[in-house]
């Protein structure tokens, strides 16, 4: 507004912009060689409805809005707008306004401030730079800025690169790669980088298939290099001798496994002492004194169960943001991933969807559209849950949409919403996947193993197998 002004009331000479950053303010000054504003109108000008006599005699229009709104923006900044002009005729206006400048008083201001600015900036990590190169592209197509690092030749830039403020990290390898362990425990350890979303992508070029992994879940016993993992994500295994004891609370109604979980974790986490509670209730009124670090959560205890304590945790303002890890030994079933629903909102799924797939999961998790609890995403879980239990049998779209209980062509748009394919094109390729295993593992003819998976011949079977697979499950057989 005030350079458009300028151009306006100036027939002859120029219209210069200076922006001066001092300490504590910044300086925008619009000058101009026009027609000047007499002093006594000085005072009223950024009024609204105000116009300065000398241009309203010379028949400029406007409506004097212009200069209150500009007013009050550089306030609401916390800034100051003001002019100056000799008065007379032809000497020209001055209008500038200062704004104050924030400067790393506390780390965490200014953090949030790069974070916003860099909203859309992903680190994309990866040991080998052509296969990361597809998913860099396709995520750049989708308008974020993707900065790739080649992990395995520059392992000395990685430290650096963690430090830069990034919407997420992409880690485009197997999560249990001994390279991704140390770089969580540098990026862990940063202060304010805690919650930096972290997605695990892996390719399996050569069988067109991705796996993505965004959720806290691991069986259970854990072992202990999953367990290691996971406190090095947490970054809880360095020593630090400036930091006070750390404290893990492992919940679990099977003392054995609390024991195991507990000795593992005291024998990598130095200066930390494990709390242990049998069921939910217990968990809860050991925090009452102590505010964990982790939790290792068990789902299935008598008394209150994990649900149970996750739920009163959710409601509970310090509880809310511990992080848990859900340990369960069983196929998660329908009611499960129901209540998990809640707490979480990723997806866990690995060798049924194709690179494409995978990279369009990525992109929908970091648009964060996969809001936890959404209708599509309660109807997507369903699907899927009802799909691991029931894919042997002969089951129709429309037993899937009766059982729960949507129009079926919802059902179809919610799961391909959230999962990017049809719930059958999902059930195909998981009794495509359960069939690969027993082709590997059993001694079954090719027929028996296609029944079993729930295909109703084994016409149907090899088709379908090939279709996915790009061989006949017979040549599959003899070659694993
Ligand atoms: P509008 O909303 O009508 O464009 P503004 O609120 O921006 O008006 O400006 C109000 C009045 O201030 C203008 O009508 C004009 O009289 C005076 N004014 C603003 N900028 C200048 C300038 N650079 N030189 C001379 N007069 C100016």
């Amino acid at each position: 507004n005030l350079i458009s002004n300028a151009t306006k009331f100036t027939l002859k000479g120029e219209v210069s912009l200076l922006v001066t950053v001092g300490d504590n303010e910044i300086t925008v000054a619009v000058s101009d060689t026009g027609l000047g504003i007499p002093i006594k109108d000085q005072a009223t000008i950024f009024d609204e409805f105000h116009q300065s006599t000398r241009t309203a005699t010379r028949g400029y229009g406007g409506m004097g809005l212009g200069l209150a709104i500009t007013r009050r923006l550089v306030e609401m900044h916390g800034g100051k707008i003001n002019c100056i002009s000799s008065g007379e005729e032809g000497d020209g206006t001055t209008f500038y306004f200062t704004l104050p400048v924030y400067r790393g008083e506390s780390a965490k201001e200014s953090d949030e401030m790069d974070n916003a600015s860099k909203e859309d900036q992903l680190l994309l990590l990866s040991p080998n730079l052509a296969q990361a190169q597809p998913l860099s592209e396709y995520l750049e197509q989708q308008g974020y800025s993707v900065h790739l690092l080649d992990v395995g030749a520059h392992t000395q830039n990685l430290e650096q690169a963690l430090l830069a403020p990034y919407r997420a990290i992409v880690i485009c390898d197997d999560p249990s790669a001994t390279w991704i362990q140390d770089a969580l425990s540098v990026l862990r350890s940063q202060p304010g980088k805690q919650d930096v979303p972290i997605l695990f992508y892996h390719l399996w070029v050569e069988e067109n298939q991705g796996s993505f992994l965004d959720l806290n879940l691991v069986s259970k016993p854990m072992r202990p290099d999953s367990l290691l993992n996971v406190l090095k994500q947490r970054g809880l295994t360095e020593s630090d001798p400036g930091r006070p004891n750390r404290t893990v609370l492992v919940v679990d109604d099977e003392a054995e496994i609390r024991e195991l979980h507990a000795q593992m974790i005291e024998q990598h986490v130095p200066n930390c002492q494990v709390i242990q509670a049998c069921n939910g209730r217990q968990g809860l009124e050991r925090m009452k004194d102590v505010r964990p670090d982790l939790i290792l959560l068990d789902l299935l205890m008598p008394e209150m169960d994990g649900f149970g304590m996750l739920e009163a945790m959710q409601s509970h303002t310090t509880l809310r943001a511990v992080p848990v890890i859900i340990m369960t030994s069983q196929v998660l079933s329908e009611d499960t991933l129901l209540r998990l629903n809640r707490c979480v909102t990723s997806v866990l799924s690995k060798g049924l969807f194709s690179i494409q797939e995978t990279v369009q999961q990525i992109e929908s998790s970091l648009a964060r559209d996969k809001r936890p609890g959404s209708e599509p995403q309660r109807i997507a879980r369903r699907t899927m849950a009802y799909i691991h239990t029931h894919y042997a049998e002969a089951i129709s779209r429309s037993d899937i949409a009766n059982h729960i209980g949507a129009n079926e062509r919802y059902l179809t748009h919610c799961f391909r919403q959230e999962v990017g394919i049809t719930p059958m094109e999902y059930l195909n390729r998981y009794r495509v996947k359960v069939a690969r295993k027993m082709l590997e593992t059993e001694q079954k003819s090719i027929t028996e193993i296609g029944l079993e998976v729930g295909f109703t011949s084994s016409a149907h079977f090899s088709r379908v197998f090939h279709q996915y697979m790009g061989t006949s499950p017979r040549e599959y057989q003899r070659t694993n």
